[in-house]
């Protein structure tokens, strides 16, 4: 089947030429309120500074930097990069000094207008100049309310800036999937007809606020979730590892599109300093099959059909190698006949 090399000494780690780790925290680092296996000792071992990115708007920096000390990682409050931060970024570009900001949501926003000089103010009576808006357990009707007053008096003017933090639809919490931030702006959203801006992940403002404050050259995002992470730092023009800890596993994986295809797939983050096992590709030119082995696992694309001939040691082998079949297909992948045995990876 082909030539094969073997020299797993000299293969590349997913991390060589990276200056600065960005990794999301859920389904990552920890899974509710216990961390995930091997990601603490694996993140310490790097020797590459770690950075954490978050859309969750409702903690602060320091609060975050607390919750991943607690777990045995060496974690400053600078160290964290929030939505609410890259939602300030944005904010920039409309205020003056001491503007008024109607904010919607907690401690996480808060700090971050006080810290810029802005005024904090709750109502759309107090004539804000912008509006930003994030997830908190505290934010009701009441403050939805007064979003969509404030951005309603602007709409006939110029039209105040409407910041949300992040559009994540729904957050995973102790008793099950809650409505997320994207909920509630598309509550707003639908009193006022008109979108907010969004500044957390899959836009890059937050990547760009790591790089900036950093000075990071050749970054990489570690994520767990393909529309978020792994497109955000499309988006950015860095490198992507996506990690099989979390939200996607391999059947979103195989079938995702091009736009959010990571560089790098890990079983957990242990490969992130491990050699990255070789893909090979076989045409075999008597049938016109191509086939695409990674370890021991091989998987076989006959015309539209992409099927399992052998598994791996690891289901992270058989993933990548049943997602070269199929990103490398001259078709997209709603063309292609997968075998349900890939899918349920
Ligand atoms: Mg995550």
């Amino acid at each position: 089947m082909g030539l094969f090399r073997r020299q797993p000494t000299q293969e590349p780690t997913p991390i060589d030429g990276v200056d600065c780790l960005y990794l999301d925290l859920d389904g990552v680092v920890y899974q509710g309120p216990d961390a995930i296996p091997h990601a603490v000792d694996s993140i310490r071992s790097t020797g590459v500074r770690s950075i954490y990115l978050t859309n969750n708007a409702s903690r602060t920096d320091a609060e975050v930097a607390a919750h991943l000390s607690s777990f045995g990682l060496d974690v400053q409050p600078d160290d964290v990069v929030t939505s609410p931060q890259a939602a300030m970024r944005l904010l920039a570009e409309h205020l003056g000094p001491g503007d008024p900001v109607l904010v919607v949501g907690g401690a996480g926003i808060v700090v971050e207008v006080e810290a810029r000089g802005w005024q904090v103010v709750r109502t759309a009576a107090e004539q804000p100049k912008a509006v930003v808006q994030g997830f908190h357990p505290s934010v009701g009707w009441k403050e939805l309310a007064e979003a969509s007053f404030a951005l309603q008096a602007g709409r006939t003017g110029s039209g105040i800036p409407w910041i949300a933090t992040n559009g994540d639809w729904t957050i995973p919490v102790a008793g099950g999937i809650a409505p997320g931030n994207g909920t509630l702006v598309s509550a707003v959203h639908t009193a006022v007809g008109r979108l907010a801006e969004f500044a957390g992940k899959p836009e890059r403002h937050m990547y760009d606020v790591a790089t900036e404050r950093f000075g990071a050259q050749t970054p990489a995002m570690v994520g767990d979730r393909l529309d978020t992470d792994i497109l955000g730092a499309r988006r950015a023009g860095i490198r992507s590892i996506m990690v099989l800890t979390g939200i996607d596993r391999g059947a979103s994986l195989i079938g995702a599109d091009e736009s959010m295809r990571p560089d790098h797939v890990l079983e957990d983050l242990r490969g992130l300093t491990q050699p990255i096992a070789p893909l090979r590709e076989t045409l075999e030119t008597s049938t016109g099959d191509t086939y695409f082995e990674v370890g021991a696992a091989a998987v076989r694309r006959s015309g539209i059909d992409i099927t399992l001939v052998r598994a791996g040691a690891r289901p992270v082998d058989t993933i990548r190698a049943a997602c070269a079949a199929v990103w490398t297909a001259d078709r997209p992948v709603l063309g292609l006949r997968i075998a349900d045995e890939l899918l349920a990876l």
